[in-house]
């Protein structure tokens, strides 16, 4: 049974400003969604595909989109799909199309994607046990496409979109793919500085360009989003900028009390 595993579809509450840089990316699907919501029940609701290394923004893209038109976001990790029984696996698969069109309008979120849509016929696929959850994954996609009615759309993250079987980049299933880049550049990088710092009040001579500036040249979000979380931790620890986490975090303070961490 995935329902321990797969969690439950609700609104998400991701912001865009939440994320920082990845301009063009961010247009794309705000459009792209747009259009499917927009276009009335003849418009072709084919999936969209985010590509990109691991913490460059792809899972925290998909929920800002789905917050923006306000629809349930279920988020399903590829590998727990997978089951030893057989049949469990496509009968878990299954499960989540109903479970989305239960909860629709929503946006299903496969995670890993290439882990339960790899390239069929290859050696090692015992029992051809993935062959028939592609299969499975291609005929939900399809029946999305035949129900006029349905507000069930499709968004799958990979880092490895040379694994993905052919079939699944046909129109009409996944056929937009956006490469989602890690910061690379000292702008970009800034922005996500500052984004995934909005929450933490910076003394006044922090210099978020001379901090981009010393990072590594190519580092995640989530890579960026480590920097500031570790100095804000030892900021704590070191009860420096007393005053401003105090205010700032009001009832968090107790919390981080009882956690061990003292303020005074
Ligand atoms: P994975 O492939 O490992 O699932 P992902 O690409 O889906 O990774 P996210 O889960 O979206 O990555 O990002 C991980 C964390 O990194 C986020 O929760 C956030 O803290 C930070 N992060 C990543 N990219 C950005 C960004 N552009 N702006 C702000 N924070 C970011």
């Amino acid at each position: 049974c995935i329902a321990s595993s797969v969690g439950s579809a609700k609104v998400p509450a991701v912001s865009w400003e939440d994320i920082g840089g990845l301009e063009d990316s961010k247009r794309i699907l705000q459009e792209s969604l747009a259009a499917c919501l927009k276009g009335g029940k003849r418009t072709k609701r084919s999936g969209i595909i985010l590509f990109g290394p691991p913490g460059c923004g792809k899972t925290l893209l998909a929920k800002a989109v789905a917050t923006q038109y306000k629809i349930a976001f279920l988020s399903v990790k590829g590998p727990e799909l997978l089951n030893k029984y057989v049949g469990q696996s496509e009968e878990n698969l299954r499960n989540v199309f109903e479970r989305a069109r239960e909860a629709s309008p929503c946006v299903i979120f496969f995670d890993e994607l290439d882990s339960i849509a790899p390239n069929r016929g290859r050696h090692g696929d015992s029992g051809g046990v993935m062959d028939r959850i592609v299969s499975q994954l291609l005929s939900e996609l399809d029946d999305l496409q035949s129900q006029e009615e349905s507000q069930v759309f499709i968004m799958g993250a990979t880092n490895r979109a040379d694994l993905l079987d052919q079939a699944l980049l046909s129109p009409g299933r996944f056929d937009k793919i956006i490469n989602i880049s890690p910061g690379q550049d000292v702008d970009s990088k800034k922005k996500i500085l500052q984004a995934v710092s909005r929450s933490v009040q910076l003394a006044g001579d922090v210099d978020m360009e001379e901090v981009a500036t010393s990072c590594p040249p190519v580092m995640s979000g989530a890579e960026l989003y480590s920097i500031v979380s570790n100095a804000t931790m030892a900021a704590i620890r070191e009860q420096r900028f007393l005053e401003d986490f105090v205010t700032s975090l009001d009832s968090t303070t107790l919390d981080l009390r009882g956690n061990g961490c003292r303020f005074v």
